[in-house]
């Protein structure tokens, strides 16, 4: 290594988002004495909010983006060196940073999350959401255009194309329904009335004991609209000034051009075959692939189903890759399927005194059976703060034992305005055909989804102020048998709580 060591720290944290501040946090609240480093490659941190324990592990937090003065001046041991790390060099247990500093540690941990699964690099019409820069760049791409593309399936193209208003959005996703990382095809088809015109709707609650529900054939579209005068109760007033979070969309306006509210086309089961400029698209030989307006738009994306489409420019809302590339280089890290680094149920990678934590990592000890792991801002806090306790541990010879968040996945978030709590194999993760459904629905007030295993609970999807959480939790933690209640569990007219009290 050509430079020298400035400076040894007892921890070094890489990576100022969530996992990395809260592992800080923890830290430095345990051993105060211990001095800390918190390297990151950019201005801000980010700091967790309004905290709140809504249940044994249901958890709701704001994320807020701050400056680091705020830490250093909580924990005075604290130094944050704002520089990206170029390499780590585990043997001498030290990394060295853009600005060419290099600093030592006696344990690490790698929090330095993901970034953007892009369609294709370097294209300039395909954008990628990240960051408060990322987004800003979206705003200001938004508010000259007339229609964009926006191709995955995942949280963020729903939260996007339900909050685009004023420009006409194409959605490509690859399943056969809206959300499929979150939803099954129910909850889709309960959730997909709001991109159309808001009409408050109060039905009887229809139960459906077994849930059967029509999907769209490959390659087939379904446009919704939805008119200005039509908002209704679904938008809330945009809040100026919050950073990038859970509600990263709310302190931008995502406005496009055109006067209309909202126009989203979902193309099903498709992915993006090629993308063209305008020019190419002209010179190209292939007569078929040419729309009719050729020209007029600067960039135009082939989908696998045969359809092509301009637009000003695309959303690749993809999905993430673990950010690793700085730190593999002349180390042996042991990685998983996913590229991210494989952790113990110490958070430990496979290189000595080397931790890691949040989207960078994938969790690789043997998970509970009602857990799994999912890139989310919930799960990034709760590896923050254990990897945090195990360094904690590990310094003063303390035994540690997995926490108890990890024994049952729980996530509350908002789609489509709906309150959304999901809790164990929501989806049916992994459990084959050896399960069963039941489902509620009152269409545009409440989708509850209960699968059962056995006779026992072991997945929920609520959406809607369905008030069902805890009890549900409750039930899913003590793997009560629940065959004797039957599809009784969701009558809507059986107080749920008293009848388990
Ligand atoms: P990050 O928050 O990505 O932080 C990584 C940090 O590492 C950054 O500070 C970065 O500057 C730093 N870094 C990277 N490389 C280096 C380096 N070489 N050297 C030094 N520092 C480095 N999750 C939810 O639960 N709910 C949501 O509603 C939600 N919405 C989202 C919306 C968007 C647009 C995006 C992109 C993600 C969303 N997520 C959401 C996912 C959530 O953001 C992530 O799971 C979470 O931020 C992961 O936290 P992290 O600390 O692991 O990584």
């Amino acid at each position: 290594m050509a430079h020298k060591v400035e400076k040894t720290f007892k921890f070094v944290i890489v990576g100022g988002g969530i996992a990395g501040v809260t592992c800080v946090e923890q830290l430095s609240s345990q051993i105060p004495s211990a001095e800390v480093a918190l390297i990151t490659a950019g201005p801000h941190i980010k700091a967790v909010t309004n905290y709140k324990q809504v249940s044994k592990v249901l958890e709701e937090f704001d994320v807020e983006e701050r400056p680091s003065s705020v830490l250093e001046e909580k924990f005075p041991n604290l130094m944050v060196i704002h520089s990206a790390v170029k390499s780590l060099h585990t043997q001498s247990h030290s990394v060295e940073t853009a600005d060419g500093r290099v600093f030592g540690y006696e344990k690490l941990c790698i929090c330095s999350g993901g970034r953007p699964k892009l369609l294709t690099q370097e294209n300039p019409y395909v954008l990628g959401i990240r960051d408060t820069d990322s987004a800003q760049e979206l705003q200001k791409r938004l508010s000259k255009a007339k229609r964009i593309v926006v191709v995955g399936n995942g949280g963020i193209a729903l939260e996007l194309v339900y909050e685009v208003e004023g420009c006409e959005v194409i959605w490509a996703v690859k399943d056969k329904a809206i959300g499929n990382t979150f939803f099954d095809a129910g909850a889709a088809q309960f959730l997909i009335p709001s991109l159309e015109a808001d009409k408050p709707e109060r039905a009887a609650p229809c139960k459906r004991p077994r849930y059967t529900t029509e999907e769209p054939a490959a390659g087939a579209s379904q446009t919704f609209t939805a008119d200005r005068n039509s908002r209704g109760r679904n938008s809330g007033p945009t809040e100026p000034g919050s950073a990038l979070g859970p509600d990263w969309h709310e302190g931008i306006a995502l406005r496009g051009a055109e006067q209309l509210y909202r126009r989203v086309s979902v193309e099903y089961q498709c992915e993006v075959e090629k993308i063209f400029t305008s020019e190419e698209l002209l010179d190209s030989q292939q007569q078929t692939l040419r729309p009719e307006n050729v020209g007029s738009w600067p960039v135009y994306i082939q989908l696998t189903n045969g359809k092509t489409f301009g637009c000003e420019f695309v959303v690749s809302a993809t999905g993430v890759v673990p950010n690793t590339e700085p730190f593999l280089h002349g180390n042996n890290f042991a990685l998983a399927d996913d590229g991210g680094l494989r952790v113990d149920d110490h958070m430990m990678t496979s290189e000595l005194d080397v931790y890691a934590a949040g989207d960078v990592c994938t969790a690789c000890w043997e998970h509970s059976p009602l857990w799994q792991q999912m890139r989310l801002w919930t799960q990034a806090r709760q590896m923050g703060w254990y990897a945090g306790r195990c360094m904690a541990a590990h310094v003063l010879s303390e035994p540690i034992e997995l926490d108890f968040c990890f024994e049952l996945f729980s996530h509350i978030t908002k789609f489509f305005n709906y309150k959304v709590v999901l809790l164990g194999k929501f989806n049916g993760q992994g459990l084959g055909p050896d399960h069963e459904l039941l489902v509620r629905c009152t269409k545009g007030r409440e989708y509850v989804k209960v699968v059962l295993s056995g006779g026992r609970m072991v997945g929920v999807v609520l959406i809607g102020e369905t008030d069902l959480e805890e009890t549900f939790e409750n039930l899913i933690l003590n793997q009560m048998d629940l065959t004797p209640y039957g599809e009784e569990l969701l009558n809507p007219n059986i107080d749920i709580e008293d009848y388990f009290d």
